[in-house]
């Protein structure tokens, strides 16, 4: 059996003729940059997260870099951000000339630890980017009356955890706004690049729509620098199609994890996500924490089954950020997980003998 981490094409077969048609409605109105179906997609995302406004942009990061131009936070300023997160997170806070500050990780949730934000604000704090790491919320509440004690701007970094909520409240909407990535592989995948920011600020709305394009609002009027961010309209269509089966999907993929669960349980060498109290995960990414780790993706790679590490390298450790002065140590949690860390496959498209199989080989390889 080949188990691939996940099946892309799978999830198109099964949709196959409503995203024909809504291509061939933008190529039929050639609605092709920002226009009609970004507009709709856009409301109904802002409506699936209980959010007011939302803008599309191109991709995750973009959300992430327009809210620091947004937000004007650029040399001088320091933004706290996890150290276990995708690279993008930082990249963001840098590309608008502002310094990014690690902070380490809880060990049970993998989240940023709302125990060292504190320790880790100076004066030229300006915001805190919590990262909904895997799916799971982060501790929004915690982490939000934080921000508000020392007046800074909480901002979510999304892009794993579309429709995920923390006691029922969506994540994006605890901070001033949440950013999302629809890269194909996210819970939300467009057909190329996309992503957005939700806000229920209409002022920073406006901003984000016309830093999106060009620091425009009305055509060659340009009253700020902005960039070209716009979400393209064949993704906006496609992304409005897949919104619709989100929620079953993201249903679907938490039934896995329980299967996971299930077929796992009996593995001592392993230790499986736990899910915080108050937390709806949506798994985007099934992270277990395992012994002689490269060994066993070896194994399973041997036996078909395709892993990935989310993520090998800590950002403070990263190359790029060398020049900020980061060593080993710094980040304890962080540092000590990252060799341990095996992302298995998940998707709404596994299917519970792939599951078993994936166990079986996994109990094989410890058993051995
Ligand atoms: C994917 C991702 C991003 C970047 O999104 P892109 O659409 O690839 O630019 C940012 N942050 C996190 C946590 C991500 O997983």
């Amino acid at each position: 059996m080949k188990v691939n981490f996940l099946d892309l094409h799978a999830q198109y077969l099964s949709i196959k003729e409503e995203i024909d048609d809504a291509i061939q409605q933008v190529l039929a109105r050639s609605a092709f940059a920002a226009g009609p179906f970004v507009k709709s997609f856009e409301e109904h995302f802002a409506a699936a997260h209980q959010a007011k406004c939302c803008v599309g942009v191109n991709s995750g990061t973009a959300a992430l870099h327009i809210v620091m131009m947004a937000l004007e936070i650029g040399p001088g300023d320091e933004v706290l951000v996890p150290a276990n997160t995708f690279f993008a997170t930082p990249e963001a806070v840098s590309l608008n000339g502002a310094r990014p500050v690690f902070v380490d990780q809880e060990a049970e949730y993998y989240n940023i630890d709302p125990e060292k934000i504190e320790q880790a604000i100076t004066p030229r704090t300006r915001a805190i980017i919590a990262v909904n790491l895997y799916g799971q919320p982060a501790q929004l509440e915690r982490i939000k009356a934080i921000a508000d004690k020392h007046h800074l701007v909480l901002i979510e970094d999304c892009a794993q955890s579309h429709l995920a909520t923390l006691n029922g409240k969506s994540t994006g909407t605890f901070g001033l706004c949440g950013c999302f990535s629809f890269y194909p592989g996210k819970n939300l995948g467009a057909y190329g690049e996309g992503g957005a920011v939700i806000t229920d600020d209409e002022a920073l709305y406006k901003k984000i729509m016309m830093l999106r394009d060009h620091g425009s609002a009305q055509k060659y009027h340009h009253d700020l620098i902005g960039h070209n961010y716009r979400l393209e309209g064949m993704q906006g269509a496609i992304l409005d199609v897949k919104l619709k089966y989100l929620p079953a999907w993201t249903e679907k993929r938490r039934h896995n994890a329980a299967l996971y669960r299930k077929y796992l349980r009996d593995i001592p060498q392993l230790v499986l996500p736990a899910e915080m109290p108050g937390a709806k995960h949506v798994y985007h990414i099934f992270c277990v924490r395992v012994p002689r780790r490269d060994e066993v993706i070896k194994y399973l790679g041997e036996n078909q089954i395709y892993t990935n590490i989310h993520y090998p390298i800590p950002c403070h450790l990263q190359k790029a950020y060398a020049g900020l002065g980061y060593k080993n140590g710094d980040m304890p949690v962080a540092e000590g997980y990252a060799d341990q860390l095996l992302s298995l496959p998940m998707s709404e498209q596994l299917k519970e003998e792939e599951i078993q199989y994936v166990a079986e080989k996994i109990t094989a390889f410890y058993q051995s």
